[in-house]
């Protein structure tokens, strides 16, 4: 497949709005990405009561309302006081692009200037928001895309859980009926490193959890890791979502070189961590994730190691035929040696689909995740954030 075939693009170029000059920076606090603590405490500010707190919550998590104007049960004048100080805010959509198979990809840009990408794949009973956690990836796995992208931040609580609720809006996920919804599913699966900015994407998590907000629950949202392993008991127990590892070597020979994270910490490592998660069992596997790449992880031995290797582990594994990106130095496994080696695991009492690539043509696949954002030197990262710390010379 062509990588650069020209795709259908929803809005770069057509937009009359790109051409206008930005809104001047504004410094109204966001309320998107604070927890129900955080709110009250927001709200204690203008002298707002607790069930204030409450009411605003609902509007913005549970109905969606983007403007204050729209939370029609708080009265006018407290309306107008909210607006004076804080905003209700998205990141920017700075590109929408709609694959011929119906997966849609976003590029968002935060304040900063930062973009990250985020992915809607449509399927049958469901739909899966592919979200992510950082500006690139300090992982540098050697098959995957956006671990050729240096700069790196965490993303906040807000970009976390603004992807989320700008993927609602896009998709009129606020206000449609029961059996209707398209936004059914949240995988960790975009760019970045999830554990590796636990804190942020732990309390986004718990806030698109919540009852009376987006009220997703903890067995529809995945959390995939290349093994960060000292924390994954935590992020079984205190968020008790599913746990997807990606795996994709058998021996640490091998892992070394194309999951680097692995001469850190190791496979027994990651298996013992796996064999002990909060919350697996039978009916809730965890997911091993195995890329296939050609000549490279794919032989009948590597299959057998594999069924050796998850032998009392609740597992299921999905085989992700490689998804190219440009320059990739790796090729896709044929169709012949992925069903030898789909087979074997099979047989073996797991599952193991074999993963369709989604959105290959808008380079939305797994892997293929990669923002403009550029490398910059520390330095300048340091400059910059004390030239924005810093009080405006007069
Ligand atoms: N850092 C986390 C989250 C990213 S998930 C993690 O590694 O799990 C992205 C998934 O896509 C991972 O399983 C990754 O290994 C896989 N992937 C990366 N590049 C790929 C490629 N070119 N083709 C297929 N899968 C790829």
């Amino acid at each position: 497949m062509d990588a650069h075939a020209p795709t259908a693009d929803a809005t770069a170029s057509l937009s009359p709005m790109a051409a206008l000059p930005t809104a001047p920076t504004d410094d109204r606090a966001n309320l998107v990405g604070l927890d129900r603590d955080e709110l009250i405490a927001a709200m204690a500010t203008i002298g707002a009561p607790k069930f204030r707190a409450n009411q605003l919550w609902q509007w913005i998590y549970n109905k969606g309302a983007a403007e204050f104007e729209a939370m029609t049960s708080l009265s006018k004048s407290f309306r107008a006081e909210l607006a004076e100080r804080f905003v209700v805010r998205r990141p920017e959509t700075t590109r929408d692009l709609a694959s011929i198979d119906g997966t849609r990809k976003w590029l968002l840009k935060f304040p900063d200037g930062q973009e990250v990408e985020t992915v809607h794949i449509p399927e049958e009973d469901r739909g899966t928001l592919c979200v992510s956690s950082q500006v690139g990836c300090t992982l540098t796995c050697k098959f995957c895309h956006t671990g050729t992208q240096k700069l790196v931040r965490n993303l906040t609580v807000a970009e976390i859980v603004g992807q989320v609720m700008h993927a609602r809006d896009r998709l009129g996920e606020w206000t449609a009926a029961e059996g209707e919804h398209k936004l059914t599913n949240i995988v960790m699966m975009g760019m970045g490193e999830p554990l590796y900015n636990y804190e942020n994407v732990s309390k986004a998590l718990k806030i698109v959890m919540d009852n009376e907000g987006i009220s997703l629950s903890k067995r529809r949202i995945t959390l995939s890791t290349a093994g960060v392993v000292p924390m994954i008991e935590r992020c079984g127990e205190e968020l008790g979502v599913n746990l997807a590892i990606s795996l994709h070597a058998v021996t640490d020979d091998l892992r070394d070189v194309i999951v680097p994270i692995n001469r850190k910490y190791p496979i027994a490592q990651l298996l013992d961590a796996c064999r002990t998660y909060p919350g697996s069992s039978n009916a809730r596997r965890i997911t091993f994730e195995y890329v296939m790449l050609k000549d490279v992880n794919d032989s009948p031995a590597e299959a057998r190691e594999l069924v050796r290797l998850l032998a009392g582990i609740p597992a299921k594994v999905n085989l992700i035929p490689f998804n190219a990106w440009p320059g990739a130095p790796f090729e896709v496994s044929t169709d012949a040696a992925i069903k030898v080696f789909a087979d074997i695991v099979n047989a073996a009492g797991y599952s193991s689909p074999v993963r369709r690539p989604r959105g290959a043509d808008i380079l939305a696949a797994c892997g293929q995740l990669k923002s403009d954002s550029i490398k910059l030197r520390r330095s300048e990262i340091l400059r910059r954030e004390a030239e924005a710390a810093a009080p405006a010379a007069d």
